[in-house]
């Protein structure tokens, strides 16, 4: 990794090696184009920088702490750190980039934030930052997400956004996304799309990175602080790979700091049971751009499982697919049963519920913690798990009704 590592990558057609850039219908291609110059100059200018700044501190409470677990620690071994982003406003990571998304639209003078969500929490995190800036949101999701993640449609329409159904093919994320590239097409002028990761069309993983940089910058300096040394692992969670690359990006360069990128497992390896998109999955093209993807024979995106909803993504950003062949990150999985264990062992041996998202992460480090008691862990751990508590209870009970 050399020290131009961010003026490298992407390119300037938003290559990160064979992965990423921007395969679009012309007239998208006319406005990605436009958007990336915009994020050029406006981004880097003082008074954007300071507003954002001043934003993350007295609206979303940042830094957020890294936090030692001692009774985890002193039950695995090991020595486990906790960068605390479900401490951030709205419980979770993604505000990070929302934020950034919402900012920039008003610099550029737009009037709408155009999405698609699929759990919704992509969609709360926009419809706030919309509340924030004033801004008008529409947030597009498949008629059969509205029924089960009926709190965070509550969430997004209390805070003023209009949610649009869609109610063509499954009616899920896949279509959702369709419909809200045609709905931000038919005014590109006044609205502009706001994706919820590192995916998408160039230059959206560049800039979702750039805005998630803040938790890797925060939590390297916070752990130098309270340590005097770097850690000898840093694990996260990887569903588009937002949260991950937020973290990973501070560590890139230090060579003895091992990275670790969990996927969910899920019920089983079977195709259509997990969404290991590293492990199993094979290049290939979904929503405008190139990474490793879950797909079957005819290179349709195959259908994906995981109990953390906004994990179950068949593709997978494109700087993460090229981290993988450079051997700089290590991917690896974790079962939803592991999650389910690690979401207790947090909840009740440190007073903290996680989202099932970041479980993944807290299990995978449970496990190095036992392999490795010399060593130390920092987890990112990515949300709080307040939306989990009805689906876990429903589906899976507490710990001393499932060892019966
Ligand atoms: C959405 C979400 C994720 C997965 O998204 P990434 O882009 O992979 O970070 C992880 N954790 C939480 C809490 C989420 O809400």
């Amino acid at each position: 990794m050399s020290v131009n590592y961010f003026k490298k990558y992407p390119d300037h057609e938003g290559f990160y090696d064979q992965f990423g850039g921007a395969f679009l219908p012309p007239q998208l291609e006319t406005e990605m184009k436009k958007i990336t110059e915009a994020y050029y100059s406006i981004s880097k200018s003082h008074n954007f920088i300071s507003e954002l700044r001043s934003i993350r501190k007295h609206y979303q409470g940042r830094p957020t702490p890294v936090y030692f677990c001692n009774r985890l620690s002193e039950k695995y071994g090991g020595r486990i750190y906790m960068k605390r982003e479900d401490l951030n406003h709205t419980g979770a990571h993604k505000l990070n980039h929302c934020m950034g998304e919402a900012l920039l639209a008003k610099y550029l003078g737009k009037k709408k934030l155009i999405a698609e969500t699929g759990a919704g929490q992509h969609g709360v995190a926009l419809a706030t930052a919309a509340a924030y800036f004033g801004l008008e949101c529409e947030i597009h999701m498949g008629e059969v997400d509205i029924i089960k993640e009926h709190p965070n449609v509550v969430r997004m329409k209390i805070l003023g956004a209009k949610v649009v159904p869609v109610s063509h093919g499954l009616k899920t994320l896949k279509e959702a996304v369709d419909s809200a590239f045609l709905a931000y097409l038919e005014d590109p002028e006044n609205s502009i799309y706001c994706i919820g990761s590192v995916v998408g069309p160039h230059p959206f993983p560049m800039l979702v990175r750039e805005f998630q940089r803040v938790v890797g910058i925060e939590a390297r300096e916070q752990f130098l602080e309270m340590t005097g040394e770097l850690p000898d692992n840093v694990v996260a969670c990887v569903g588009g790979g937002s949260n991950a690359m937020g973290i990973f990006s501070a560590f890139l360069e230090d060579e003895e700091t091992r990275l670790y990128g969990v996927e969910p497992g899920g019920r089983s390896m079977n195709l259509g049971d997990h969404a290991a998109t590293m492990t199993l999955g094979t290049p290939g093209i979904i929503h405008g751009f190139k990474c490793y993807l879950l797909q079957d024979e005819k290179g349709e995106p195959s259908p994906v499982y995981s109990c953390a909803s906004g994990l179950d993504y068949p593709g997978v950003g494109p700087e993460h697919s090229m981290l993988k062949d450079l051997g700089r990150v290590k991917y690896d999985v974790v079962s939803d049963e592991e999650t389910i264990d690690a979401f207790y062992e947090l909840s009740r041996l440190e007073g903290i519920i996680p989202a099932l998202e970041s479980s993944h992460a807290v299990a995978y480090a449970l496990k190095l913690a036992r392999q490795n008691h010399q060593q130390s862990i920092l987890v990112n751990l990515s949300g709080r798990g307040d939306k989990d508590i009805d689906f876990v209870l429903e589906k899976y009970g507490l710990p001393e009704q499932r060892q019966q």
